[in-house]
């Protein structure tokens, strides 16, 4: 992930939007986008840290299907306005690790340009932003079933950065509805806080938060902004004592573009859950894989050696 900037006129440089060539454009098209909440809300947060934001907010009221991410990134001018949400525009370094690479692609977490224009189908999109650097141009855009209504001037004074409105979420898609209508809002915000979690570790000066509609939701997730990732480890994650199995430098392991994290407690914490073992390629959380389950054999032995040392 970028360096955070925030919204104080550092930051990512900008790129303009732009399509990317149908050849690349074909090499990392995305598998089917699963319409889900937690998934929308990843998505959007993403977009955020790729933006350089230091402060992310994501409001989910479930009972009117309302979801909305707010950052103070670097936000978007009406040119980058126009094209974003447009099927293979983006602004970030083209085509990923396959031929054609520019290879900068490591160092954001988007490169499709297929985010927001799938979301658009599953909701009413509308995307608010004021860039840095130039306070007169804040606009909006409302893009509905992947069609887009012309840009406008946003309708709030706004601060730079960023909001993206889903408004009607999953409105074609009635059986992802029901399943989030009978759930309970903490349950779902749970769900959403968790996906976040690694996320927020491993991007420390970034401060994420979660919050429902309803007055009993509690919010799930609230994090500060942090020096490090062991600080940001330890303060998510309080159960812990964050402890690195070696100095962090040697949790990293770096081929090509590519960067591999991996963030442990000590197998000798009296907590310890998939959430205290974490796996990033390039800063982004990879769930299961087969690097993953070697290291939990590898934290298995490790836990069964040290509980014959202590018995
Ligand atoms: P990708 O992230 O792969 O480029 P997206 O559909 O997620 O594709 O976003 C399209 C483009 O819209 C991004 O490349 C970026 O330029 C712009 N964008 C999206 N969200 C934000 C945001 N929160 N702040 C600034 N720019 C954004
Ligand atoms: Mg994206």
């Amino acid at each position: 992930a970028p360096e955070s900037g925030g919204g104080d006129g550092e930051g990512p440089t900008h790129r303009a939007i732009r399509p990317l060539s149908e050849s690349v454009c074909g090499k990392v098209r995305g598998s089917v986008v699963t319409p889900s909440l937690a998934s929308a809300v990843v998505e959007l947060v993403l977009n955020s840290l790729d933006a350089g934001s230091s402060r992310i907010q994501v409001h989910i009221d479930l009972a009117s299907f309302f979801l909305e991410v707010r950052d103070n990134g670097a936000g978007m001018g009406p040119d980058d306005l126009y094209c974003c949400a447009l099927p293979g525009h983006t602004s970030k370094p083209r085509g990923g690790w396959g031929p054609g690479a520019d290879g900068g692609a490591a160092a954001t977490y988007g490169f499709r340009g297929e985010a927001l224009a799938s979301l658009s189908h599953f909701c009413t999109l509308e995307i608010a932003s004021r860039p840095r650097g130039d306070p007169s141009q804040a606009f909006s855009k409302v893009v509905s079933d992947g069609r887009s209504a012309p840009i406008a001037r946003a309708p709030e004074r706004r601060e730079v950065g960023t909001t993206v409105t889903c408004r009607n979420l999953f409105f074609n898609r009635p059986v992802v509805r029901k399943v989030l209508q009978g759930a309970p809002e903490q349950r779902e915000l749970c769900a959403v806080a968790s996906a976040l979690r690694p996320l927020a570790l491993v991007n420390p000066s970034a401060c994420l938060s979660v919050h429902g509609s309803s007055a009993g939701a509690s919010c799930p997730l609230s994090t500060a902004r942090h020096p490090s990732v062991r600080h940001a480890f330890a303060a998510l994650l309080p159960q812990t004592r964050a402890h690195a199995p070696a100095p962090p430098e040697s949790t990293e392991a770096r081929r090509g573009a590519m960067r591999v994290s991996l963030l442990l407690a000590s197998p000798l914490e009296p907590a310890r859950s998939r959430e205290t073992q974490l796996l990033f390629v390039n800063g982004r959380p990879c769930a299961r894989c087969a690097v993953s389950e070697r290291v939990e054999e590898a934290y298995a032995r490790a836990l069964s050696s040290a509980r014959f040392r202590d018995a």
